[in-house]
């Protein structure tokens, strides 16, 4: 039984280069999780950080309950499986996986059992008195796998385990390794830079490149809502198309324009996108999944591409369609024009013919064209019309009053108001809505999407909601932006704050002090907190750091001193706008001209290096 965590995992080599970058990740006791990426992104220093064999430059590693940066591989109760097997060449089959077990002095009978017993789940009984060499690279695998098996371990580590495989044998031990984990319900391990062994093996997938974690989710989650346009690449076979293209917000929704067609997001769709990039200027990448196009005699107005077709694949049940729009590129693979499309049946397409291709504009996708990052989300921030009067809000078709901090800032005119999902809650009073569309986001969190007047608006909840049920949303004030023509009015509170400066030690009398110093300001650091700094070694004291606080952990009382700027009354909710030198924040509560920290909480970075300390 084991869950591991792995909490802000760096690794550093040579105190710059950085192979993983804040590797975050609970991996639930008997899942399997799958590290995928191209090759140098990461993948293999981060499992050989788990199995002990590479040391963990920074953050903590968590096996069960017992945090394991410094314990010893063997003491791990981990079991790794290599691509080169690692077999010993001069012992039998039944030697090399009883050889661990010996080593650990288990009674021979109890080896026996265990041997045979792996042996059978494996299928390799009658090849336990042959050599390695006598076997085949599956079989070889097995052996390996066998060896793992016996030692029975809480977590199964597989670093490229079928890479040395032929494409038939990679299939078959590929459902092999995953019926083994359905067997032994045991959390597994797995890393490949193959996307289909990762798409086809993983509870969970976490896709990586360059040292950083790209996003961490089921096969299904990625994709459909990947959030980059890299993990839009790698995930899926055939590679998702993209093309340069810009959009522009209209009456039934968003129009899609690329060099030679216009697409038109239906209006059911288009909530999902970020208000910014709607003004028919700014790039976007257009991606569309092989699956969602197909042709057609005649494509539903908005949905259509007309290209010519450069080269059909039969591939049995399915057919890929490799098209091009522009007819004076047909032949270029890789030309922004260039798309594929997957069809079952035959369409009686062959290359050469100009073809209709329908598109499914439910499912497209959208990324910044500089940052790669999506600009259609499954969980949106969306921003309404708010009209303010006397003192009140009318928007989401209904009219209620302002707190105090808000009704004094906020003059008489039309504002955008931002709702991030976190700030509407279901309640018994606020905005009357109906429920429109209900999206299990799983572990128990269900999205909804709510029509409250003309406006959408996505929260989340617990589930048991039904789509036309009628509800009321509360929004909390305090998180929510309001802004005129782009520019922010009142910003929601910040959940953290930062501070820069360095951490010192001093003498007050006899005592040796610590604390950090930041902005002029030296504040006491306690036992535990002093023993985390000293863990990361003297260098330390001469670092760049910076501190970053919950504000909701920071309480009146104690002894920092600090101003303060205003007080924020937020109905229910009270808050403080406070200074310490040149930082401000707020937290919860009323006056009072001291705070104190709760260290447990403050983690701390290394800004020369961009690095999280702990
Ligand atoms: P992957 O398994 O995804 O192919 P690795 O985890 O093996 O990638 O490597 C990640 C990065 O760390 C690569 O850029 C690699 O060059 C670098 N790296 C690995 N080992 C060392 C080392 N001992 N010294 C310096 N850089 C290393």
């Amino acid at each position: 039984m084991a869950k591991v965590s792995l909490k802000h995992i760096y690794k550093v080599y040579d105190g710059k280069v950085k192979a993983v970058n804040d590797f975050n990740l609970e991996i639930e006791d008997k899942e399997f999780i799958v590290f995928v990426g191209p090759s140098g992104c990461g993948k293999s220093t981060t499992l050989r950080m788990v199995a002990g064999l590479e040391e963990i430059s920074a953050g903590e590693l968590w096996i069960g309950d017992t945090l394991c940066n410094h314990v010893e591989p063997k003491n791990r109760n981990i079991s790794m499986v290599f691509q080169n097997y690692a077999l010993f060449p001069n012992m039998s089959v039944y030697d090399n996986i009883a050889f661990g077990l010996r080593m650990h002095k288990v009674p021979k009978n109890e080896i026996d059992e265990k041997v045979r017993a792996a042996a059978e789940i494996l299928g390799i009984t009658e090849y336990l008195d042959r050599k390695p060499k006598a076997l085949s690279g599956g079989q070889r695998q097995r052996v390996a796998l066998g060896r793992a098996i016996v030692r029975e371990p809480n977590v199964f580590l597989f670093d490229e385990p079928l890479s040395n495989l032929d494409a038939k044998l990679r299939a078959r031990m590929r459902t092999e390794i995953t019926r083994l984990h359905k067997r032994l319900q045991t959390t597994f391990i797995y890393v490949t830079h193959d996307q289909i062994e990762a798409m086809t093996m993983g509870d969970r997938i976490v896709v990586m490149k360059g040292g950083y974690v790209q996003q961490i989710d089921t096969p299904q989650n990625l994709f459909r809502w990947p959030e980059n346009k890299f993990v839009a690449g790698f995930i899926g076979t055939p590679q998702m198309n993209f093309f340069p293209a810009t959009l522009k917000r209209d009456k039934g929704g968003v129009t899609v324009t690329t060099k030679d067609f216009t697409l038109t997001v239906p209006a059911s769709e288009a909530y999902r996108l970020d208000e910014e990039y709607l003004d028919g200027e700014r790039k976007v990448t257009l991606g569309i999944r092989p699956d969602d196009i197909r042709p057609v005699a005649k494509a539903k107005s908005g949905a259509e591409i007309r290209a010519e077709v450069a080269l059909v694949e039969e591939l049995g049940t399915q057919i890929l369609v490799y098209a091009n729009t522009d007819k004076s590129r047909l032949m270029e693979e890789n030309s922004e024009t260039a798309f594929c499309a997957a069809t079952a049946g035959n369409p009686g397409i062959c290359a050469g013919k100009e073809v209709c291709f329908e598109v499914n504009t439910a499912k497209l996708h959208f990324f910044d064209e500089a940052t790669g990052q999506t600009v259609k989300h499954r969980i949106p921030t969306v921003t309404v019309k708010g009209a303010v009067k006397g003192g009140k809000i009318k928007m989401l078709g209904a009219e209620n009053a302002l707190p105090p901090a808000l009704s004094t800032k906020l003059e008489n005119g039309e504002y955008e108001v931002t709702l991030p999902a976190e700030a509407l809650a279901f309640g018994k009073s606020g905005y009357a809505g109906t429920v429109e569309e209900v999206d299990d986001l799983g572990k128990g969190r269900v999205l909804y999407r709510v029509c409250c007047g003309k406006d959408r608006v996505f929260l989340i909840a617990e589930g048991g909601r039904a789509a036309g049920e009628s509800v009321f949303v509360g929004v909390a004030a305090e998180k929510v932006t309001f802004k005129q023509s782009g520019e922010v009015i009142v910003g929601a509170i910040p959940a953290t704050f930062r501070l820069g400066g360095r951490y010192v030690r001093f003498k007050d009398g006899k005592q040796k002090k610590h604390c950090i110093e930041t902005d002029g300001v030296r504040i006491e650091t306690p036992f535990e907190f002093n023993r985390k700094m000293y863990d990361r070694g003297r260098s330390v004291f001469k670092r760049n750091l910076a501190f970053e606080a919950s504000a909701d952990k920071v309480k009146f009382g104690g002894d920092i001193p600090v101003t303060v700027e205003e007080a924020l009354d937020y109905g229910d909710k009270k808050y403080t706008r406070l200074r310490l030198n040149e930082t401000t924040f707020c937290i919860e509560g009323e006056g009072g001209t001291n705070v104190m920290f709760d260290f447990d909480d403050v983690k701390v970075y290394d800004s020369d290096i961009d690095m999280r300390l702990f």
